[in-house]
């Protein structure tokens, strides 16, 4: 009977709309142009001006960004990209998308992050590329390690999929001099253009690049293209410009941007609060006076037992990430990375998104207490069996 009255408490993660997505993405299909439009520019600035950079590159999916960066970069076969395990299957993918292969690092076990000494530990002839994940939100980057890497000609492509507003002390991610910086605005991300993602470049060559690539390798403007009749490919190239009917939801997402962030805080901080008494669980923390938070995660044991039990009284738990290196399809660039292999048997995401109310919270963190005690209970009885 709990498990019906919480509905919001059974989903992990989802969009917030703020009521004008609906109107502003009508609008473009009254327009009869769906494509790279004056849109999807505008949304391209409005990202700069809030993150406090030149330039943003939009294209169709975080997935796609961090594919075009490792382009643009220069990553390609031979290539080796250091990458840790715990991130998303998709930054994996967009290593072998250039034909290079990933070199799987591990993690600070409390910021579930790489840190400097990892990676450079990492660093053999052939690394062309680092690609920090900013896990969960937290506002993680290279800094100091960032000359160092340059000067051996590697780059270091941020997968900011996570932390889209997160501040690294005054300057948002993607402002902190990164060699290229990559968003996802997919559905569950902490804002959305329902399918989308961003590249911040550094330079106005990159920029230039990432504009062709994305428009398989034509430059011709559309206005130029209704002129003549043939087009010109000058580039190799793909299909990634970021459609005006995405970029319009994106817009609408961040005129209420400010209000996402004290929101995703919020919530984050009374989850905190609420977990602070339990026992047996470990909050990973992603720092939310810097951050915006985009996972709320913990570190329990047995994780998997805790998850079933949770999930059969209707909670929406989910498991952020199974590490990488045990995937079938990594198998070949496998290693043993103890720490990472201990985070993915233990973390646990707790229902996340901007739906939830402070009453959700206490229900989910209770329904855990109880999924704790009731899963020890059981394996002490089994242990005496
Ligand atoms: C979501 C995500 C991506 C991919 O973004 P899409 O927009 O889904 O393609 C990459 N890395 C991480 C860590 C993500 O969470």
């Amino acid at each position: 009977m709990m498990n019906s009255s919480r509905p919001d408490a059974r989903r992990n993660a989802g969009p917030y709309l703020y009521g004008r997505e609906a109107s502003a993405v009508a609008q473009v299909l009254e327009s009869g142009q769906y494509g790279h439009t004056g849109v999807t520019e505008e949304f391209e600035r409005r990202i700069a001006a809030f993150l406090g950079v030149d330039d943003a590159v939009a294209v169709t999916s975080g997935t796609a960004a961090l594919h075009t960066a490792l382009l643009v970069a220069g990553v390609g076969p031979g290539d080796e990209v250091i990458v840790p395990s715990m991130t998303f299957c998709a930054t994996v993918q967009a290593i072998l998308a250039v034909g290079a292969t990933p070199r799987f690092i591990e993690i600070n076990p409390v910021t579930l992050c790489v840190d400097h000494q990892l990676v450079l530990e990492a660093v053999t002839a052939d690394t062309a590329a680092v690609i920090p994940v900013l896990f969960g939100g937290r506002a993680v980057n290279l800094g100091p390690i960032h000359c160092e890497l340059e000067e051996r000609g590697i780059a270091v492509i941020e997968d900011a999929a996570h932390a889209f507003g997160s501040y690294d002390g005054t300057r948002h991610v993607g402002a902190t001099g990164a060699t290229l910086t990559c968003f996802s605005f997919g559905p569950i991300k902490n804002l959305t253009c329902g399918q989308g993602g961003v590249v911040i470049p550094r330079t106005s060559e990159q920029a230039d690049m990432i504009r062709r690539l994305r428009l398989l390798g034509v430059t011709q403007s559309q206005t130029e293209r209704a002129t003549t009749t043939t087009y010109q490919v000058d580039s190799f190239g793909l299909r990634y410009q970021l459609s005006a009917i995405n970029a319009a939801i994106g817009l609408a997402q961040l005129d209420h941007f400010d209000s996402t962030v004290e929101t995703r805080r919020r919530l984050w901080c009374i989850y905190r609060d609420a977990l602070g008494p339990l026992e047996g669980v470990t909050l990973v923390d992603v720092g939310p006076q810097t951050a915006v938070p985009h996972l709320c995660q913990v570190r329990v044991h047995p994780r998997d037992q805790v998850f079933q039990e949770m999930r059969s009284q209707g909670i929406g738990v989910g498991v952020h990430y199974p590490p990488n290196h045990l995937q079938p399809a990594f198998a070949p660039w496998r290693r043993a990375l103890p720490v990472t292999e201990k985070a993915g048997q233990e973390v646990l995401s707790l229902p996340f998104h901007q739906h939830l109310t402070e009453d959700d919270i206490a229900h989910v963190v209770a329904v855990l207490g109880r999924a704790i005690e009731t899963v020890r209970a059981e394996r002490h009885i089994g242990r005496l069996a």
